[in-house]
């Protein structure tokens, strides 16, 4: 008889990059597919400060060479390989040995990088599904060029609904993190039950989702927990709280209505939830929105698609002007455009949602019109920090004041560990970190695995059990 077993391609003891399959009988299911952060090869994120980019065109075949993503060949779009043989790919990995399975499925949780980068490489054929907030986010990061786009078939999974793939089904449970959309599973195959959290946080506006999916894996009794430990560090007691998504707003409220000049915003256009605050919070103290053409595409696509959490939200009735300097070719401009000018000219009304590499527009921006009241930069969890040399050196020489308004997208460690012992899983694996062995698991067994390594669900549960005895 076939036995549940995972396997582990990235996320261990690195931060990002989750690529565990586990599979059964004939069938299996890889969840995620993006690469870790400290990657040779970071995939280009617009937003990002000067990564080291793979080389257009050959993207593929040099995060397979580079270790970076499962060496299965079938999960990958043939045109994109061009030609790379399977035994390069494997001889990357050692003296591992992979199982091998009639059908791989794909979960994508949420569309951050380290969680989706290779999916425009997926094969066409592969069946990829994700949840409905995703797949709307991940049409406006195409329409925006933050992704290129992908041949392979998606299938958008409501809020609980559970795949059926014979040997085990999935649920698709919504969590809460700093990508709209995100998503956790629950795989469970007759005899055992795993549970992955994907990225999330408790600090958010929807920690009532983290406490519907603890319930929803006490009530199935897993075996089995998979989540993310991003924050933990060498000595977890240290870790700083951070503040919750309500005062973040209220401090991005008063701020605003203090603002005298431009309001400069740098946030992570993947927040879609916190982007549609940001608006309407600012629309209400009399703001106009403007935008980099990019970031209007992204929020505009998206809620094309209406993104079921932006529902009856204020933000989809205030009009987003596209700043005219910011029109490219790549970038379809869906919306009225303000040119440069009109902006410079009225400072105090607007606010300017823009990311990093158009940070040279603010010296027309500070420069033209006449002169009026002090402009501010706020950046709200953003890739490029406040404190980054590149950033403080134009807010020093237009004399605009900095504010960082960030919580994070990842659960402090005493949330890390209020989630384990709650859900009591038999065994718990923590992925998605530097530490995992910090981790406190409240008395559950924690099972490390390695790079590349299979292993039976039952060995992992074995080997809780002999800890238990031992
Ligand atoms: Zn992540
Ligand atoms: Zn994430």
């Amino acid at each position: 008889m076939s036995e549940g077993q995972l396997t582990f391609f990235g996320g261990v003891a690195r931060s990002g990059g989750v690529q565990v399959m586990y599979g059964k009988g004939n069938q299996a299911l890889l969840f995620d597919f993006g690469v870790e952060h400290s990657s040779l090869l970071f995939p280009t994120q617009v937003t990002l400060y000067e990564p080291v980019n793979a080389t257009p065109g050959r993207e593929l075949r040099q995060f397979l060479l580079g270790g970076m993503t499962a060496p299965l060949l079938e999960l990958y779009d043939p045109e994109q390989r061009k030609g790379l043989d399977e035994a390069k790919v494997l001889g990357v990995w050692g003296e591992s040995e992979f199982p091998r399975y009639d059908q791989i499925h794909l979960y994508i949780g949420h569309m951050h990088t380290d969680h989706m980068a290779l999916l425009p490489f997926a094969h066409p054929d592969l069946p990829v599904y994700m949840s409905h907030d995703s797949h709307a986010l991940f049409r406006g990061m195409v329409a925006g060029g933050h992704s290129l786009d992908t041949k392979a078939k998606i299938t958008v999974c409501d809020d609980l609904s559970v795949l059926d793939f014979g040997e085990f089904t999935v649920q698709v449970v919504e969590m809460d993190h700093n990508a709209t959309g995100s998503s956790g599973i629950i795989i469970d195959d007759g005899t055992h039950k795993i549970a992955y959290t994907g990225d999330w946080r408790r600090q958010g506006k929807h920690p009532d989702r983290i406490d519907r999916f603890i319930e929803l894996c006490r009530s199935k009794q897993i075996d089995v927990l998979i989540t993310e430990g991003t924050r933990l560090t060498a000595d977890p007691s240290t870790v700083p709280h951070q503040m919750t998504e309500e005062t973040l707003l209220s401090r991005f409220n008063d701020l605003i209505g203090e603002a005298e000049g431009v309001v400069y915003l740098q946030i992570s256009p993947r927040d879609l939830e916190r982007m549609a605050d940001m608006i309407a919070i600012s629309a209400s103290l009399g703001k106009k929105i403007v935008m980099d053409a990019s970031l209007a595409a992204i929020w505009n696509a998206a809620n094309r698609e209406e993104v079921r959490r932006l529902n009856g939200h204020p933000a989809l009735d205030i009009p987003v002007r596209i700043l005219d300097a910011t029109v490219t070719q790549d970038v379809a401009v869906s919306g009225e455009t303000v040119s440069l000018e009109e902006v410079a000219e009225h400072k105090s009304e607007y606010v300017y949602f823009f990311k990093f590499p158009s940070l040279a527009l603010l010296i027309e921006l500070e420069t033209l019109g006449n002169a009026q009241g002090r402009s501010i930069f706020i950046q709200s969890d953003y890739s490029v920090k406040i404190e980054s040399p590149s950033i403080s050196k134009f807010l020093k020489a237009f004399n605009i004041t900095g504010h960082s308004l960030s919580n994070g997208g990842h659960a402090h460690p005493e949330a890390l560990a209020d989630l384990i012992g709650r859900i009591a899983p038999k065994a718990v694996i923590t992925l998605h970190s530097k530490f995992p062995e910090s981790q406190n698991t409240k008395g559950v067994h924690a099972y490390f695995p390695t790079k590349g390594e299979t292993v039976k669900v039952s060995s992992i549960l074995n080997s809780a059990a002999s800890t238990v005895n031992g």
